[in-house]
């Protein structure tokens, strides 16, 4: 019998985890089968998620660097530079009014009290993190010493380091074409590696999706249906409408024709919760499967995995007009610009990590006076939320690297 292809078993790999899930979920978490269950996909899902993790840093590192002195070979630089930057400036503008409009419009939390959550938000303590500690941590966390960087696996300072290096290649020129070489082999060789540990994706995704299914806790789920509903409906509405617009008609490409190709990176992504850890996934999709130049998705991708969060700029805008009508607060059309633009800075600043919005939420709830320990309330949704709002954010990645191929060749 022939073995069905790799994107199908991730495929299966995620029902059979929802499903497995969903039973163990039914069980009740005494159950003896489900407590070895949850060990076992806990080992299985955290295994996954480390060899993602052991390749990520080598690949970051070498991607953006071959990339960026590649890009020079095609006297591309500027025009990739800015095309990605204003295609992720406009993608995010738009994910946040989405997220403003529709709170606006259907105003989820307004039939809640804060009161019903008083035990929630008791054992809660917020850290504090106001705009400009919060903009002055980010600036620091840029440049560190590289080797500090790549050790502690920091993916924002190794970006920036990688770029830095990538530059001095370029202007360097051929007197340091050996390690250009060098750089480029290991990208290869790390993208092989890649390709191993795909095999174990199947697995992987379905232990990370029996643990998410089975401990998800449904009674705070049906008291925070609407805020839900009106998350997962405009973050569907940007993913699967505006996204793939776009991407029609700046590329011509199909949706489904996007689907066949990216299907392995946003199941990881979904698995995952995590942009960072299914880098290694994107950077395989958006290279072989979307036939993206490797210098172009080399340079694109990892940018955009750590600033470009659609999914998660939508949310925190969200969010922060749930909690305000929780507790009764009316945020006028300044406040919500102020809410604008500050979910759009904690969407860049969040790393790619699960539930790293949830930390840089408090900044966007402490921009506007409202109370940062309703966190609390969203925390226990939070893991279920983190699956869709990471697959838009990789998507966005995806999506951008086509376009600025498509519009980088255009001008050349
Ligand atoms: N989990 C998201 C990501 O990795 C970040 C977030 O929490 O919104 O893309």
């Amino acid at each position: 019998m022939k073995m069905p292809s790799l994107n199908m078993q991730i495929l299966l790999g995620a029902i059979f985890g929802v499903l497995v899930g969903w039973y163990f979920h039914g069980l009740g978490a005494e159950h003896q089968m489900v407590q070895s269950g949850l060990y076992a996909s806990g080992l299985v899902g955290t295994l996954f998620i480390d060899l993602l993790k052991m390749i990520l840093i080598p690949l970051v590192f070498c991607s953006i660097a071959v990339g960026i002195a590649n890009l020079r070979q095609h006297s591309q630089m500027h025009r990739v530079w800015v095309t990605t930057l204003v295609f992720f400036a406009i993608t995010t503008t738009i994910a946040i009014t989405l997220g403003l409009v529709a709170s606006n419009y259907f105003k989820p939390g307004s039939g809640l009290q804060i009161a019903m959550f008083a035990d929630a938000i008791q054992s809660f303590e917020a850290q504090q993190l106001p705009l400009p500690e919060f903009f002055a941590q980010f600036l620091h966390s840029l440049f560190m010493n590289p080797f500090t960087a790549l050790a502690k696996g920091d993916v924002m300072a190794v970006v920036v380091f990688a770029l830095i290096l990538g530059i001095a290649l370029v202007v360097g020129g051929d007197r340091y074409k050996n390690l250009l070489n060098i750089l480029q082999e290991l990208l290869e060789l790390t993208m092989r590696i890649v390709g191993w540990v795909m095999v174990l994706a199947p697995f992987g995704i379905a232990a990370l999706l029996i643990k998410l299914v089975a401990t998800q806790d449904i009674a705070m789920l049906g008291t925070l249906a609407k805020f839900i509903t009106v998350v997962v409906g405009t973050t569907l509405l940007h993913g699967i409408v505006i996204l793939p617009l776009l991407l029609y008609l700046i590329t011509g490409k199909t949706p489904l024709w996007f689907w066949r190709g990216a299907r392995e990176a946003l199941i990881t992504a979904f698995a995952t919760s995590s942009s960072s850890a299914t880098l290694p996934v994107t950077m395989r999709c958006t290279t072989q499967h979307l036939h993206v130049k490797p210098e172009i998705a080399g340079f694109v991708v990892p940018i955009g995995a750590t600033v470009n969060m659609d999914g998660t700029a939508l949310y925190e805008a969200a969010a922060a007009l749930f909690i305000a009508n929780l507790v009764g607060v009316d945020l006028s059309l300044t406040q919500q610009m102020i809410v604008f633009v500050t979910a759009m800075i904690a969407a860049i600043g969040a790393p790619g990590i699960p539930s790293a919005g949830m930390v840089t939420m408090v900044m966007v709830l402490q921009s506007v006076g409202l109370p940062a320990e309703a966190i609390a309330i969203l925390l226990p949704i939070d893991r279920l939320l983190d699956t869709l709002r990471t697959t838009v954010n990789v998507q966005g990645d995806m999506i951008g690297s086509l376009v600025v191929q498509r519009l980088a060749n255009k001008t050349a």
